[in-house]
């Protein structure tokens, strides 16, 4: 019997087995092929969720399914945290029993690292998990005018656009309330322009001009001095505020740098077209746990997971694996209240992003409510 490992139950894990599962369902059936996902979390989280969370625009409950629920029946699911991977003895050493491997997947994911900026703890909000957004919800619920920074504290980070969609959700609900015009909302990169890719910035920035929104470049924030509600830059600035709404520092998962499988920030090094991890055959990473230059999101998990799928399954069956992953991402970009625009790209077609409309803002909308059948792998 061939026993594949796929570690994480984010997008990328249970995208990937689900797809896998339905491909090889005769040879997990007749006991020729097991497929286990271990993660530490029973539930699946659909993270985007956050965003509309903090406005009171989606619950709790919608954020989340129980991943038994969401998993094809021919998954086995164990419930562990992984605190190493024995890739000499193809093995996954869990808190409470180890398990062996053919073929692994790493889907890990990537974690905020808040406590790497002192005072960010105590004086920033963000809304990157769950407690984060809940804590941010209720600032902004109290928020009655005054000074909002929205700062973008390192790259990479998961979904590099929904800082931009913030501000301008931001900038609309301030407005609803009667508050804009008690307030000056702030937005700050760490690069030299206001998002990494040029035609978004194009697009982009004439509306934080139109919106009166203010922005900052090449603005690192060192150090949160929570007393005095100001942000400290490695470039010598400091920038005051009444609410701090952060993108904390990103890292690969723990498992990841303590097998010595990722790079300094924790981030696995991998082929971007085969996604198999750099000097090994057997084992694939997708998502967001790699070091692939594409954005940290949802969409290029779930594609990735087709590719892995598929070139598992020729593994499987003794046939050379071909399948490859383009670099293809798709994100929507919520520009308001009521509006978005989306960005398509690959490797080798840069985005165009289109003028934004109601209509895509309620495509967004009715997504957050398909995505379970996506993760299911029946969209
Ligand atoms: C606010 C916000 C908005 C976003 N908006 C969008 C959007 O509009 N569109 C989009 O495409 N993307 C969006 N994203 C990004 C998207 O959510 C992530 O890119 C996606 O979740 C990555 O999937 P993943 O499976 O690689 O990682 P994750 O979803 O992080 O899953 C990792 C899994 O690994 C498990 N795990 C980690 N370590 C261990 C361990 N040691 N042992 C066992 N299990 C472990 C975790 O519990 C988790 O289940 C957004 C993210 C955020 C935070």
């Amino acid at each position: 019997m061939k026993k594949v490992v796929i570690l994480g139950g984010g997008v990328a894990g249970t995208v990937t087995a689900n797809n896998l599962a339905t491909k090889m369902a005769d040879e997990v059936r007749n006991g020729e092929v097991d497929i286990t996902l271990i993660t530490d979390n029973p539930y699946h989280i659909y993270e985007p969720g956050y965003l509309y969370f903090i406005f009171n625009r989606l619950r709790e409950d919608e954020l989340k399914r129980n991943l038994e629920e969401l998993l094809d029946a021919n998954v086995r699911l164990a419930i562990d945290r992984a605190v190493k991977i024995d890739t000499e003895n193809q093995r996954v050493e869990c808190e409470s029993k180890s398990y062996d491997y053919d073929y692994l997947v790493i889907a890990t994911g990537s974690r905020i690292t808040p406590e790497e900026v002192p005072g960010l703890k105590e004086a920033g909000n963000w809304f990157y998990d769950l407690q984060g957004s809940m804590r941010l919800r209720s600032a902004l619920t109290r928020f009655r005018g005054g000074k909002i920074v929205i700062s973008v504290i390192g790259i990479p980070h998961k979904c590099p656009v929904a800082p931009i969609e913030l501000t301008f959700i931001l900038h609309d609900f301030l407005k609803k309330r009667g508050l804009r015009e008690k307030s000056e909302i702030v937005y700050t990169y760490p690069a030299n322009k206001i998002f990494i890719m040029e035609p978004v910035v194009e697009m982009i920035q004439p509306m934080f001009d139109e919106r009166g929104i203010e922005y900052r470049t090449f603005f690192n924030p060192m150090e949160i001095d929570a007393k005095e509600k100001k942000i400290i830059t490695l470039e010598g600035e400091e920038e005051s505020f009444d609410l701090l709404i952060a993108i904390p520092p990103h890292k690969g998962a723990e498992v990841v740098i303590d097998s010595g499988l990722g790079d300094k920030g924790g981030w696995i090094p991998t082929d971007r077209y085969t996604l198999k991890v750099e000097g090994y055959e057997n084992i694939y990473a997708l998502g967001d746990a790699t070091n692939i230059p594409v954005s940290k999101a949802g969409s290029v998990a779930h594609f990735q997971a087709e590719v892995v799928a598929e070139n598992l399954v020729a593994d499987l069956s003794g046939i050379e694996p071909t399948a490859a992953y383009n670099g293809k991402t798709f994100c929507f970009i919520e520009t308001g209240w009521e509006e978005a625009t989306y960005i398509r790209f690959d490797y080798s077609t840069p985005p165009k992003p289109v003028v934004p409309n109601k209509l895509l803002h309620f495509l967004k909308v009715a997504y957050n409510k398909a995505y379970w059948l996506t993760a299911r792998g029946l969209l």
